[in-house]
């Protein structure tokens, strides 16, 4: 096979290609170019931009975060906070000593204000006795992490399992016993946002502990999430990547050539889908679990060894889409955080509709009020799941529609002015992402993802790492996070370092 890619780099050393320009194809670029042994690296992205589910926009007269928000625990052991404050993203107040050391355990804050869906005022005492059961529940699940047998498969049967115990000790009226199962719903709602699933009954018990939390109050950046990954980008040499080059097939185990070096032979092949074939000793795979789920059947030539592909279908990968409504006047108090929206007679010991698409936003578990626009008020809300899928085939005026009808029935107020416009993500139809981050499903372990991480060929007795992988999805302990994909980006170009540098070692020195 003979290679037909224009952008081909210059320099001696191991070709590298990156396939994938999301924050962990970024930090194992910028990792790699600093090696004087890799200077002929190239990222290819499928899309016009870098950055993947890094994703700020300007809208509403401001910057909006369609994909990733928070950096979830800013502190030192965090990468993504300590790149960020290099560059001098962030504020006084985030890179504050008192804001890195707050120890949430990963926990969304309370809601400022609680509202049903009719328009009642839910008390905060009531909210509070409700997350302190909830998230008790969540902490207590960690002791699973290490046990052999656990009382039942999934996160959403535990939780079920300890509500109906603790309820049968609830001594208030029947009415108030149905408004605490219908806030609990709410935070199995959010807990699904949390781990970008459908259900809670979808999460395995026994590795949820490992997700591990680091310490800080999570904050945002004040100029854009995407300031970040434009920073890395700026890092790199000049034409390092190329974008609009979607790869359609990793050809490897092979011998490929190439007209314009005569006599060399690649173990690896990558073909993109514009018929271009860019041979190479290394490449690096960090698109995203969905798209490989998707296309695994056609993505690797020869096919992944069966143990590989079967952690792919094992491992979760859900949906969790943010829906932003902006508004001329606030209908909210001042200094209004976050509005939580409780379902009446919702409760999550029932089962859930079975056709989510009837009522899909009895999945939204609120808003967050942004803080950062001056002249206009923008609500961000949250919503996982299928009903979040459904939620992406709509079209933005029946979304608007739907969310006008709610929130003039959560104020009490029919006259409720419309939002004056909105603006939603849609990440399960992004054709390179189809869908948000990762989960451990119930059916897989943190080896799947450690499996996941290993490099091909497996059986191989010489390192020839032919196909790395890095992203979010295997990082054992941080997946879903920006964080954990930086830091898999980092490990495999230390992998690529520590190859290279023993064979030069082998080599001995040059004279
Ligand atoms: C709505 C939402 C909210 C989130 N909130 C947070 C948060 O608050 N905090 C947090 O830490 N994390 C959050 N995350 C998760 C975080 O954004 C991701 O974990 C992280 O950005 C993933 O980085 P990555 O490099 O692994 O993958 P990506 O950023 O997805 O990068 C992969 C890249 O590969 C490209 N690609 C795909 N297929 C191909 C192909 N065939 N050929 C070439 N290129 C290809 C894609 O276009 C993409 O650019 C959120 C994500 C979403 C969607």
């Amino acid at each position: 096979m003979e290679s037909s890619g224009s952008a081909e780099a210059p320099g001696l050393g191991p070709r590298v290609l990156v396939v994938g320009g999301g924050i962990a194809g970024l930090g194992l670029a910028q990792r790699l170019c600093r090696h004087p042994a890799f200077s002929h690296l190239r990222v290819l992205e499928a899309t016009a931009r870098a950055g993947g589910r890094i994703r700020s926009e300007r809208s509403f007269g401001g910057v909006v975060e369609v994909g990733a928000h928070w950096i979830h625990g800013p502190s030192q052991g965090n990468p993504v906070f300590q790149l960020a404050a290099k560059y001098g993203l962030l504020g006084e107040k985030e890179l504050s000593e008192e804001n890195q050391l707050v120890e949430t355990g990963g926990h969304v804050g309370l809601p400022s204000v609680s509202y049903t869906s009719s328009g009642r005022t839910v008390t905060f005492e009531l909210v509070a006795e409700m997350a302190s059961l909830f998230y008790g529940l969540i902490d207590q699940m960690r002791e699973f992490q290490h046990a052999a047998h656990t009382p039942v498969p999934s996160v959403g049967e535990y939780l079920k399992k300890e509500v109906s115990r603790h309820m049968a000790c609830w001594t208030e009226n029947e009415e108030t016993k149905k408004l605490k199962l219908a806030v609990l719903n709410t935070f199995f709602n959010v807990e699904c946002c949390v781990s970008g699933t459908h259900s809670m009954d979808l999460l395995a018990l026994a590795p949820f502990g490992e997700y591990t939390v680091l310490p800080g109050l999570d904050c945002t950046f004040p100029r854009g999430y995407q300031g970040l990954t434009n920073c890395m980008v700026a890092s790199l040499p000049k034409d390092t990547i190329v974008f609009n080059k979607p790869v359609k097939t990793i050809h490897w185990n092979g011998s490929f050539q190439e007209a314009t070096s005569p006599g060399q032979t690649f173990p690896v092949s990558v073909e993109c889908e514009d018929g271009a074939f860019f041979p190479a000793h290394h490449v690096v795979v960090t698109v995203p679990l969905g798209f490989l789920k998707e296309r695994l059947d056609t993505f690797f030539e020869p096919p992944l060894p069966a143990e590989k592909a079967e952690a792919i279908r094992k491992i979760g990968f859900g949906t969790n889409n943010k829906i932003f409504l902006e508004f001329e006047e606030p209908f909210w108090e001042p200094g209004c955080q976050h509005i939580q929206v409780v379902w009446e007679d919702t409760s999550p010991l029932e089962d859930a509709a079975p056709e989510p698409q009837a009522a899909w936003f009895k999945k939204l578990i609120g808003f967050f009020v942004l803080p950062s626009f001056e002249s206009v008020h923008v609500l961000c809300g949250f919503i996982a799941g299928l009903e979040s899928e459904f939620m992406e085939t709509l079209s933005d005026e029946e979304v608007l529609l739907s969310l006008t009808q709610v929130l003039r029935g959560v104020t009490g107020n029919p006259q409720l002015p419309a939002p004056r416009s909105m603006l939603r993500s849609c990440w399960h139809s992004a054709p390179y992402t189809r869908g948000s981050y990762s989960y451990v499903a119930v059916g897989s372990t943190g080896d799947d993802i450690d499996l996941l991480a290993q490099p091909l060929p497996a059986d191989s007795k010489e390192a020839q790492l032919q196909v790395l992988f890095a992203g979010e999805a295997t990082h054992r302990t941080f997946y879903s996070t920006t964080h954990g994909a930086l830091l898999s980006g980092w490990r495999e170009a230390d992998r690529l370092i520590a190859l290279q540098d023993s064979q030069a070692q082998l080599r001995g020195p040059r004279l």
